[in-house]
């Protein structure tokens, strides 16, 4: 049986005059899955997440959730979607507690169902005890928070988050992380855009790596790095050594009182390497396998890195 899809989006093309900012991405997110579109500034991500909650319009293709198309059913997705937008509404007048009530009304939230909804977002976001201020008493994680509680008021089966942790304080981020791998458990279908390597690679169960307006490559964290071929172990040597003959069974090369050896299979060369080290009487000083990131895997498509 074909999973259930929450998000089904085809053909998606977006120009703004000259700009063209989507270039036809095909993106299937299933229902309950956690999904990252992961690229560098300007890719395309939020025209496309914005697409999704009309916020904008697309110059060509379709969108459905749960099956239905957005244009059509314009209502059902509304109420199926909470977004939180990286750009912070401007309602400066109003406490932060009223702006989440409005927010619910807006979705036809009750006000006796609100008023649990609400709390408990205040809670769970730590915003309780600044529940009282107004927008322009808030520090900049905070907005970021209101933005997050004001997409979960309808308690929304599709949370859809552009650059959640942007500008976000270490401590903060851990927190909305712990908060989003919670939502993911309850069964939500999360779909959030990054440039930070580390969030995409930590969260998300499927990762979309987009640039230029496309969608370049989508897998799981995992087997998108086995698209580079970057296995290689390093050893650093104690003393300057320019050429080590012992080593001629494997690929290397030495720069600095460091021995590079490339590999497919670095754990299962690593002790026969180390031994042939022994035998010679080469001292080492230490041993490490580098770890291959999403970094490496945008680099090797693109020639860039994700955040230059
Ligand atoms: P990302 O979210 O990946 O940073 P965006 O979707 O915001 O990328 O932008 C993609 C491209 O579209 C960029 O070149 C951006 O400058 C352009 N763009 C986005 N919104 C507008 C707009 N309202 N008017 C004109 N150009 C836009």
């Amino acid at each position: 049986m074909s999973k259930k899809l929450a998000i089904e989006i085809t053909n998606l093309t977006k120009s703004y005059e000259d700009v063209k900012a989507v270039r036809g991405i095909d993106l299937k997110i299933n229902k309950g899955e956690f999904y990252g579109l992961l690229g560098p500034n300007g890719a395309g991500k939020s025209t496309t997440i914005n697409s999704i909650t009309s916020l904008v319009k697309p110059s060509k293709g379709s969108i459905k959730i749960f099956d239905q198309d957005i244009e059509k059913n314009f209502r059902f997705a509304r109420s199926k979607i909470g977004i939180a937008q990286q750009e912070v509404s401007q309602d400066w007048f109003f406490p932060m507690e009223k702006l989440l009530y409005f927010q619910a009304g807006f979705y036809g939230v009750k006000k006796t169902k609100a008023k649990d909804r609400i709390d408990y977002i205040l809670n769970k976001l730590g915003l309780d005890e600044h529940k009282n201020k107004k927008m322009r008493e808030l520090s900049g994680g905070m907005k970021r928070r209101l933005q997050i509680a004001k997409a979960l008021v309808h308690d929304p089966e599709i949370i859809i988050l552009d650059e959640p942790t942007a500008g976000v304080d270490v401590e903060l981020r851990h927190d909305l992380w712990v908060y989003l791998q919670e939502l993911h458990k309850d069964g939500k279908t999360i779909l959030l855009t990054t440039h930070y390597i580390d969030e995409a690679e930590l969260l998300c169960e499927r990762v979309g790596i987009i640039d230029n307006g496309k969608l370049i490559v989508e897998d799981s964290v995992n087997n998108l790095k086995k698209l580079v071929n970057k296995s290689s172990i390093v050893i650093h040597l104690k003393d300057d050594i320019t050429s080590i003959n012992f080593l001629n069974d494997f690929n290397h090369h030495i720069s600095e009182k460091k021995v590079y050896v490339q590999t497919e299979s670095p754990n299962l060369d690593l002790p026969k390497i180390i031994l042939k080290f022994s035998e010679a009487s080469v001292n080492i000083e230490d041993v490490h396998i580098p770890q291959t990131s999403l970094e490496d895997v945008f680099l090797d498509l693109t020639g860039r890195k994700i955040n230059d």
